[in-house]
């Protein structure tokens, strides 16, 4: 048989379960996951091996209507998904209305890639307004390959392989087989803080920080990692040092402990908040933390 390799690139509108999905394919916890919209803003492969083929999925940001530079940025990494695509999986859920983001949609009917698209989160549906919902997508996308399944529970994750690979060409590997995806330690680090600061705290404010990871020194029985937490007002710093800097405690600790699972090693975590009024629209700002190149 010959080697089928591709870009497979995870598209959809936020929270319908693009990064558990992603997650789920690639068997490793590489994109975070909360029950808050936008909680991704980068586009973050994860890499599937075997000797037959190579599938490099991207997870990217929900799409948005931006509303500041930031998420202009997030925007553009949707945008480039969809071009560089050999595969496009359109995400969506049992909950979302199908005419949501008509616009969107007719942008996905013009590509030229093969679309496979999961209804996702079945568990929370039955049967027949299952089907009806597929109906509803058979005629909004007729040319995509439709697949009900459970991201969360592992459900018909095999269909949606088998789906990819049927659509996916011959071609090289890209990367080394024992490559498992494009990030460093550093950001995955990062990431896992963003993780927790939106866990932890409410409404706008985990939209307003940004993880800065200033020193990351590795050694073989413990990494030692100093971060920065950026916000944009005095009155978010308060809140996310909290009580007695009780809350930032919380998010320390249970960053710490994920990133000792993740790296399989101790880890010496410490935490500081910088108020700057403007990270969200500074464009060396932008640069440094990967939403610019
Ligand atoms: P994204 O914004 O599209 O990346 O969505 P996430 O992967 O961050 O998931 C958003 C929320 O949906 C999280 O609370 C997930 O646990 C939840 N979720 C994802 N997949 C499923 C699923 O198959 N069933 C249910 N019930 N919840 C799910
Ligand atoms: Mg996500």
């Amino acid at each position: 048989m010959a080697h089928k390799s591709g870009f497979v690139n995870i598209i959809g509108n936020p929270n319908v379960g693009k990064s558990t999905l992603m997650n789920a394919l690639v068997g490793e916890r590489l994109s975070i996951i909360t029950s808050k919209a936008q909680t991704t803003r980068h586009r973050i492969m994860g890499i599937v091996n075997s000797d037959d083929f190579q599938i490099v999925y991207s997870d990217t940001p929900g799409v948005l209507k931006p509303s500041y530079k930031l998420q202009e940025s997030m925007m553009k990494f949707v945008m480039s998904a969809l071009e560089d695509a050999d595969v496009i999986l359109y995400i969506t859920d049992t909950h979302e209305t199908p005419n949501k983001h008509e616009e969107f949609l007719e942008t996905l009917r013009k590509q030229k890639a093969p679309i496979v698209l999961v209804i996702n989160k079945v568990d929370l549906t039955n049967q027949p307004a299952l089907e009806e919902m597929v109906d509803v997508w058979k005629n909004l996308l007729p040319a995509a390959s439709i697949i009900p399944a459970s991201a969360l529970h592992g459900f018909n994750l095999d269909t949606i392989l088998n789906a990819i690979l049927a659509n996916l060409p011959e071609g090289p590997e890209y990367f080394d087989k024992d490559t498992l995806t494009d990030r460093t330690l550093r950001f995955f680090t990062s990431e896992i803080i963003r993780e927790k600061v939106f866990t932890t705290y409410q409404k706008e404010i985990p939209y307003s920080v940004e993880v800065d990871i200033e020193e990351y020194v590795e050694s073989d029985k413990i990494d030692r990692i100093r971060a920065l937490l950026y916000v944009t007002r005095e009155s978010q710093k308060a809140i996310i040092i909290g009580h007695q800097g009780k809350s930032l405690k919380k998010v320390g600790t249970e960053a710490r402990i994920e990133m000792e699972k993740f790296l399989g090693k101790k880890v010496f975590l410490e935490l500081f908040v910088k108020v700057d009024p403007n990270w969200r629209n500074d464009e060396n700002k932008l640069k440094r933390f990967g939403y610019i190149q």
